[in-house]
């Protein structure tokens, strides 16, 4: 990419490929290409053999007959090249290829006004420099092809005119010159398309690249406005959009889901006591073993608020939910983050409040049940901290 903004921050006529971007660009463009080069070398070799046929019903038996056989060397050598542009090759084969095979049809083209002899002599060299010119402007090729093209053309049209009794040398020199003239300015409107070419390239890579750049942006914007910037888990927002999208899709009829709500106890005597770093620390470290203790990646956990989180576990039942939390108690207490002055132990513990839903009863909303787990929880610290409560919907009230 550095490559690509130092070439479109300069003039557009110094844009040069080169290697990777070289071979990028052949490689792009090469279906196009080819898809041109044997379009050209078909209709050559129908021209060929309908002006072939146009002579015959036009011209003398004796004169015909001698067109024929440079007329016959066109069509092989463009088919040939025709066959060889069906799949991509090394650049150096199509090169010899197309460079052969384009010298052989000029040639054909020339001869057979040389063969032919009077007034045809002159005009197949003109219509030969032609067909050239038309292969440099249409064909999208190295310039060195396009250059190797128009030379040959050239040096074709000057050798048969030096030996073109009509005219004199001087002639055939001047003829070549003015003739080189119009295949140089073909050349450079060549090199100016190849070079427009190689801009729309580079332009396009551009653009590619921003729109992954943004599109990465973007991803990681949508993680961070889902990620709870202190813990790393899930923050509120993106729990929120986990339960709506479970309860939309209806799963809860079929799968059953639970929540816990998980809450430090005397969180605030931590921070009072060893300061709110120290918390924050706590905080990161509790997230972790609550994430580290679900049962896979479909369960998900979410920082609820300053030291609660709120654990979703899709197609849970009850006594699994227990068991989860049971498992996130257990480690916290087992992790023995310190808690000097906390009433229940001198180490963190953590008071879950548990719901689940029923399948035999009615559904509740996801805002219910997690309002279940909350109420769970408040009797979890009222039963003294450090304990799993499960929300008893029987009498509205919550047990243990
Ligand atoms: P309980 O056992 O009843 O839950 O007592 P508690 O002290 O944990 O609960 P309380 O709601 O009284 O205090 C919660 C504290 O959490 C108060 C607040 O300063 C602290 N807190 C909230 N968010 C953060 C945070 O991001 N970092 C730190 N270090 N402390 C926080
Ligand atoms: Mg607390
Ligand atoms: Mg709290």
């Amino acid at each position: 990419m550095e490559q690509v903004e130092r070439l479109l921050g300069g003039r557009t006529r110094n844009i040069r490929l080169n290697g990777e971007l070289a071979r990028l660009f052949r490689e792009r463009s090469w279906p196009q290409t080819a898809k041109i080069i044997r379009a050209w070398m078909i209709w050559v070799s129908v021209l060929d053999v309908l002006t072939l046929g146009l002579y015959a019903i036009l011209l003398p038996t004796g004169t015909v007959m001698s067109m024929l056989w440079p007329a016959l060397i066109l069509p092989p050598a463009a088919l040939v090249a025709a066959m060889v542009f069906l799949r991509p090759r090394a650049l150096w084969l199509q090169g010899v290829f197309l460079l052969s095979a384009v010298f052989f049809i000029l040639l054909s083209v020339a001869l057979v006004g040389v063969n032919a002899g009077g007034e045809l002599y002159e005009r197949h060299l003109t219509i030969m420099l032609f067909v050239a010119v038309t292969a440099i402007i249409i064909f999208p090729i190295l310039l060195g092809w396009a250059i190797a093209i128009g030379a040959s053309a050239l040096a074709i049209y000057l050798v048969f005119q030096l030996h073109n009794p009509g005219i004199e040398v001087g002639s055939a020199l001047a003829g070549t010159l003015f003739f080189a003239s119009g295949v140089a300015a073909t050349v450079v409107a060549r090199r100016t398309a190849t070079i427009l070419a190689h801009k729309s390239f580079l332009l396009e890579l551009r653009d590619r690249s921003r729109l992954a750049e943004l599109a990465d942006a973007n991803s990681q914007l949508e993680l961070l406005a889902r990620t709870d910037p202190l813990t790393g888990v899930a923050n509120r927002r993106s729990m929120m959009e986990t339960l709506y999208r479970f309860w939309n899709e209806d799963l809860t009829r079929t799968r059953g889901a639970a929540m816990l709500m998980c809450d430090v106890d005397d969180f605030k005597r931590l921070n009072d006591s060893l300061g709110h770093a120290e918390g924050d620390r706590c905080l990161v470290k509790v997230a972790g073993i609550i994430q580290s203790s679900m049962r896979d990646e479909r369960d998900q956990v979410a920082r609820y608020g300053g030291e609660e989180f709120l654990v979703f576990l899709p197609g849970a039942d009850e006594q699994e939910a227990m068991i989860v939390a049971e498992r996130v108690r257990t480690r916290v207490e087992a992790a023995s983050l310190p808690n000097p002055t906390s009433r229940v132990v001198p180490y963190v513990t953590v008071s879950i409040g548990v719901a689940a839903l029923k399948q035999d009863r009615e559904l509740v909303s996801a805002e219910h049940l997690q309002r279940q787990a909350d109420a769970a929880l408040y009797l979890a610290k009222k039963a003294g901290r450090n304990c799993l409560i499960i929300h008893a919907p029987e009498t509205g009230q919550t047990s243990d």
